[in-house]
């Protein structure tokens, strides 16, 4: 097996090739930092995935469904996944 430089048209050029690299080493680092397992997991029902950080104790948010069986209720939240962790601490959440 041979393997020659520059002997057809890059698909992308080096520079976005190594923009690449370094985001992906990026959000690796983020996900190690933040003790998150999956990467890139989020979808467009639940954007933030892995995303968003509980200024409160470091951990990811996590999406919860409010009231799922009774759907005037129903609410998606997302929220600190440590929020019930530690008793007698409540950690920030938002809504939509
Ligand atoms: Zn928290």
């Amino acid at each position: 097996m041979y393997y020659v430089e520059e002997s057809h048209p890059a698909i992308i050029d080096k520079e976005m090739h190594t923009a690449v690299q370094l985001e992906m080493e990026r959000r690796r680092a983020f996900a190690e930092k933040y003790n998150i397992s999956k990467l890139d997991y989020a979808t467009v029902d639940n954007p933030f995935a892995g995303r968003v950080i509980c200024g409160h104790c470091g951990s990811p948010f996590g999406r919860k469904v409010w009231n799922s069986t009774d759907e005037r209720l129903r609410r998606v939240v997302w929220r600190c996944n440590k929020k019930y962790e530690v008793k007698g601490k409540r950690a920030v959440r938002i809504s939509i």
